[in-house]
């Protein structure tokens, strides 16, 4: 019987297969050392204000910092944390994390610098989520408005309803919501105004083209302005390049967060950047 299996196993899953299976358990067997040994570690993006010319803000961005492997980018192991439930704990840790640099951001004596963290929808789906959240901004004695929470809307979409009203219970907290990677999804005007959002991110590749395809530049120009008569504030992705800056600052984009201005960056790096 059991050759019978193994043999069977020999047909299902060919060498490439199991290899990439093999890989599955040792990466997820290795996440539970991971969060153990404090092997995740946040990498912030700054956002500039464009009114103010200052930064005003970053995005925290979670990277692996694995023994072997070196650093891991958030796409490589975010899926399988999520199929396991790591992204559980992983993402208290992260949120833990970033408001704690808020808070020393603020006692190096830049008083409104906010964070923006990532929220997967397991997270969101969590009944104990808001329950966190809470927790945690208590326990670091943290002004709620300096905390923003990203979710796509793939997120929202999935059961609009009751996401709806936990986004509704964050944001009477204090805290404000940002609806992540704006353009990529099945994003209408149509559905966003339903949402209870505080700031709409343009995703990357709707800004890749802007100074070079005038169709482009012409939709980045139309979200922006319908986003501001929302009153939402308006952040653009992934911009790369003085062009790109120019424009959208001509369609009175609030906030630019790319390369332009800086990559993701370690807590040193970034107290650097800040109190240059
Ligand atoms: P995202 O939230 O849309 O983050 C923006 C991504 O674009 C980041 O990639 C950032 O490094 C990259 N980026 C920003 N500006 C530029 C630019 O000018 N050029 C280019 N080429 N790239 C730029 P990263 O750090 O690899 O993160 C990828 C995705 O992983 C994030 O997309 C987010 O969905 C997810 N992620 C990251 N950190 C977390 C986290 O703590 N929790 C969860 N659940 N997901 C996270
Ligand atoms: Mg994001
Ligand atoms: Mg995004
Ligand atoms: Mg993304």
């Amino acid at each position: 019987k059991a050759k019978e299996l193994g043999k069977n196993r020999c047909i299902v899953f060919n060498k490439s297969m199991n290899e990439e299976i093999i890989q599955r358990v040792l990466l997820e067997k290795s996440m539970y050392e991971a969060i153990k040994n404090k092997e995740f570690i946040i990498a912030y993006q700054l956002q500039k204000d464009l009114k103010s010319d200052s930064f005003t803000g970053a995005e925290a961005l979670v990277r692996w910092r694995h023994p072997e492997k070196g650093l891991i980018p958030p796409n490589e192991f975010i899926p399988l944390a999520e199929e396991t439930g790591l992204i559980i704990p992983i993402g208290e840790l992260i949120l833990r994390e970033a408001c704690k640099k808020i808070k020393n951001i603020q006692v190096k004596g830049i008083k409104d610098f906010s964070i923006s963290v990532n929220v997967s929808s397991v997270q969101l789906k969590s009944p104990n989520f808001i329950g966190s959240v809470k927790n945690i901004l208590n326990e670091i004695d943290l002004d709620p408005k300096l905390l923003t929470l990203e979710i796509t809307e793939s997120i929202l979409m999935e059961s609009l309803a009751p996401n709806i009203k936990k986004i509704e219970e964050l944001r009477a907290l204090g805290i404000k919501i940002a609806l992540d990677d704006f353009g990529t999804g099945y994003s209408s005007f149509n559905y966003i105004i339903k949402l209870p959002i505080d700031i709409l991110k343009i995703d990357k590749s709707f800004i890749d083209e802007i100074h070079t395809n005038q169709k482009e530049k012409l939709i980045v120009g139309g979200i922006i302005s319908v986003a501001k008569k929302l009153n939402f504030n308006v952040v653009a992705e992934g911009v790369e390049n003085i062009e790109q800056l120019e424009i959208l600052k001509e369609q009175n984009c609030d906030k630019i967060q790319g390369y332009i201005f800086s990559k993701p960056v370690f807590e040193n790096e970034l107290d650097k950047l800040l109190l240059k």
